[in-house]
């Protein structure tokens, strides 16, 4: 049996931490922190992280803080299927108890250092946007939807985590940038701070896999954000654990070599979503309408009730 050594206990290092050592295997992990992330990733696609987190005996039920009825971007209304908010940082909390942490004489090191990709080699062109994002209570309650600002190169969001209480937060290319649309999102939905409760800063990665290679170098192997598992609007939890089962089985039936092309075919709506963000950046109309349908099919499936033309009205307030 492999002795594993994993780096990064976030979303993907956690979940995978607890199906190797499920299965028997010698495992430890180590992260830099001494308390889980917070951050405002508090979303995620009902459906498939309730089985994910069944496979290590987790209720994601007893995370959920609120199922939002409306995804609302810009004022236009979409309605919400899937999109719960969950307590990550309970979940995470409660997840760590029980991690053996420490560092041990392995044969396989796993990098789940999410942004960081502190042990697999550098991307060229890496894509790393950088994110602000508050805790707070507002003034005023509001109805319990997600709500968006968007504008080409990033979005803020305001997400219910019950009780007044809220997280705001925004990314894009640059710090100032995110702060702006903090601020319009603020102005645009009328949220006013009635007591802030923390505030912190972030990266996420916005780039697909096929460019996040290599996977595998000697003996470490990436997974999650580290191998570019988050789709091209920033949605990276359900994927990361994901992505962590694909490891799972290929460590369990000695498939490593296999690895690379499974997520490839796994996440290949992460890259048709990228490429159509990378189309509207680019104000390449023409492609952007063409890659359109197939990823408001797939979201239909998987987050909003399926409106083309709520997505069409969309790209048009942004000049699309
Ligand atoms: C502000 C923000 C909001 C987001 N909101 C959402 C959302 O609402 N929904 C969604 O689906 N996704 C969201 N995402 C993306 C999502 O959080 C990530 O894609 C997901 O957490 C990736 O999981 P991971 O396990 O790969 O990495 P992470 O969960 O980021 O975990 C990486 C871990 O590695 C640790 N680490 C870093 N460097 C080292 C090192 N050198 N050694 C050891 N450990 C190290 C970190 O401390 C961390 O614990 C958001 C991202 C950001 C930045």
């Amino acid at each position: 049996m492999q002795s594993i050594q994993i780096y990064g206990a976030g979303m993907s290092g956690t979940f995978l931490f607890y199906l190797l050592k499920n299965e028997g295997f010698d495992v430890k992990i180590k992260d830099i922190r001494k308390t889980p992330d917070c951050r405002c990733a508090w979303g995620t696609m009902y459906k498939e992280a309730k089985e994910l987190y069944k496979m290590i005996g987790l209720d994601l039920d007893d995370y959920i803080l609120s199922k939002p009825k409306e995804i609302i971007a810009n004022s236009i209304e979409f309605k919400n299927k899937y999109v719960v908010i969950f307590d990550r940082k309970r979940l995470l909390e409660d997840l760590w108890k029980d991690l053996k942490f420490g560092e041990i004489n392995a044969n396989l090191f796993v990098d789940a250092t999410g942004a960081a990709r502190k042990y697999l080699p550098l991307i060229a062109n890496d894509k790393i946007y950088p994110t602000i994002q508050y805790l707070e209570k507002v003034e005023d309650s509001k109805d319990e939807n997600i709500y968006i600002y968007l504008r080409k190169t990033g979005y803020a969001w305001a997400f219910p985590l019950g009780g007044d209480y809220w997280h705001i937060g925004a990314g894009d290319i640059d710090e100032n940038r995110a702060l702006e649309l903090i601020n319009k999102l603020r102005e645009y939905y009328d949220f006013r701070t009635k007591e802030k409760v923390c505030e912190c800063k972030a990266k996420v990665r916005l780039l697909p896999p096929s460019k996040c290679k290599p996977f595998v170098y000697n003996n470490i192997v990436g997974v999650g954000e580290a191998i570019g598992c988050v789709s091209g609007l920033g949605e990276g939890n359900a994927p990361s654990l994901k992505c962590a089962t694909i490891l799972f089985e290929c460590i369990k039936n000695n498939r490593i070599n296999e690895y690379e092309n499974i997520v490839l075919k796994e996440f290949e709506w992460i890259e048709r979503e990228h490429e159509f963000v990378e189309a509207v950046q680019n104000n390449e109309r023409v492609k952007a309408l063409r890659l359109l349908p197939r990823v408001v099919l797939f979201e239909s499936k998987r987050s909003v009730e399926k409106s083309l033309s709520n997505f069409r009205s969309l790209l048009k307030l942004l000049g699309i």
